[in-house]
């Protein structure tokens, strides 16, 4: 196997220009609207399936593209475009990984395409861990699934999914034995239309606005075995290994983050690159002292660490998934290295970039402010930036570090 190389295929390179024309002409000149809206651009995510990029095709294929780059390079295109609409285009992809971290191919043959829909009848898929009183303690999730004959009954409270409520399919963590933490918990999916599934309230959040993120409420919701991913043998086998001590491998919610990661990362450095790039040109025109503003070292300076900056965390990106696709275990925690990295720069260049516009940048009358506020999500869901922290840190220290 070859090593690390970051230089782009060109079936990449040409999935990454196709990506940025759309980004470009379609997504970004929607950003502000429907930031101000704050609801989901169903237009443009109709748009996105027209041709070809909102579908399980494109994320099946560039999620087995072989150097394991397609995917963070697409992404990071789509939220260079705008990050509300980008996690529109992308939320149910993050469902879909949740669904084939841990469903068998059966399950993945019925389940994703009924997640995308086609492009005359879009659907959404939404991943439902987070609970209010399980957020970073993701072992707490009171959600509970009791096997019932062949079923499964679910009770609980969701809360801060992506698509959750509007979704078609919903791919939710459930805890079958409290007593064991993360380690008893399965990941279910509910189907269509399955009666005690609702939206309970829709947040009104400070950015990503055009994505939609709310509660879901589960009440008595039946479920046949065959909604359990990967079945009950494969459960029941793993509980009893952990019942005896022994070592369970990783659970639901964690397997599907360790593959998401890399991907969630690529989101952030899309809209710090777009951040970055804007304030650039914006200073290569800007006059005040009769020069352009961006002959001043101390704007040249901040440039030349944004565009530094912005290519660190890209190349962490690009690594995490590259070792994810290869095989490579991440022996120091390189997954949350990649998403620890790209958050916190996506929130500091957005910052300077409004820094280099001044009054300007502080307006809606441009882009900046936005992805400012876009930026700050990528510090705290899929793990904040302090639970990276404390995976890197027990990774490199190998000690139990809370
Ligand atoms: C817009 C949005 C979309 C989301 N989408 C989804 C989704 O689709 N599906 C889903 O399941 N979830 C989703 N989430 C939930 C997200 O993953 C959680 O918000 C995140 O995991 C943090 O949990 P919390 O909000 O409960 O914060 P808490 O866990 O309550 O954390 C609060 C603060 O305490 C810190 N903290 C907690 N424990 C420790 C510790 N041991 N050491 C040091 N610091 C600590 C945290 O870092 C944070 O700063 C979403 C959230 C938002 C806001």
């Amino acid at each position: 196997m070859s090593g690390f190389c970051p230089e782009l295929s060109g079936d990449v390179a040409e999935v990454r220009d196709w990506v940025h024309a759309f980004a470009r002409d379609v997504v970004r000149p929607a950003g502000a609207e429907w930031d101000e809206r704050e609801e989901t651009p169903w237009p443009v995510i109709q748009e996105a399936a027209k041709i070809g990029l909102y579908s399980l095709d494109f994320f099946a294929t560039q999620w087995f593209e072989e150097s394991g780059l397609a995917l963070p390079v697409a992404f990071e295109e789509i939220f260079w475009g705008d990050a509300g609409i980008g996690l529109s285009i992308v939320g149910t992809g993050l469902a879909a990984a949740a669904l084939s971290a841990n469903g068998t191919p059966e399950q993945m043959g019925e389940w994703l395409p009924q997640m995308f829909g086609t492009e005359n009848d879009i659907k959404l898929g939404a991943f439902c861990a987070s609970e209010p009183d399980a957020g970073s303690d993701i072992g707490s999730i009171r959600t509970r699934a009791v096997p019932d004959g062949g079923d499964w009954i679910i009770n609980g409270v969701k809360t801060w999914a992506t698509n959750g409520g509007i979704a078609n399919v919903h791919v939710i963590v459930a805890s079958v034995d409290p007593a064991l933490g993360t380690r008893g918990q399965a990941t279910f999916v509910i189907p269509p239309g399955t009666p005690g599934l609702s939206m309970g309230q829709k947040f009104r959040k400070h950015g990503i606005r055009a994505s939609h993120t709310a509660e879901v409420v589960l009440d008595n919701v039946r479920v046949p075995g065959s909604c359990l991913l990967g079945g009950r043998d494969k459960l029941d086998a793993r509980l009893a290994r952990v019942r005896n001590g022994e070592r369970a491998g990783e659970q639901g919610a964690m397997r599907t983050f360790e593959t998401t990661r890399p991907v969630v990362a690529a989101m952030a450095v899309g809209i710090a690159r777009a951040a970055y790039e804007y304030a650039r040109d914006y200073a290569r025109e800007r006059e005040q002292f009769g020069r352009k503003i961006g002959e001043n070292q101390a704007i040249a300076f901040l440039l030349a660490e944004m565009a530094t900056r912005v290519d660190v965390a890209r190349l962490l990106t690009w690594r995490a998934a590259w070792m994810a696709r290869n095989g490579r275990q991440f022996e120091q925690a390189e997954g949350s290295m990649s998403k620890l990295v790209a958050g916190e720069t996506a929130v500091w260049v957005t910052e300077q970039a409004i820094q280099i516009l001044g009054g300007a940048g502080y307006t809606r009358d441009h882009p900046v402010e936005r992805f400012h506020r876009d930026a700050k999500i990528y510090t705290i869901f899929e793990g904040t930036s302090e639970i990276q922290r404390l995976i890197i840190g027990r990774a490199v220290t190998g000690l139990p570090v809370r």
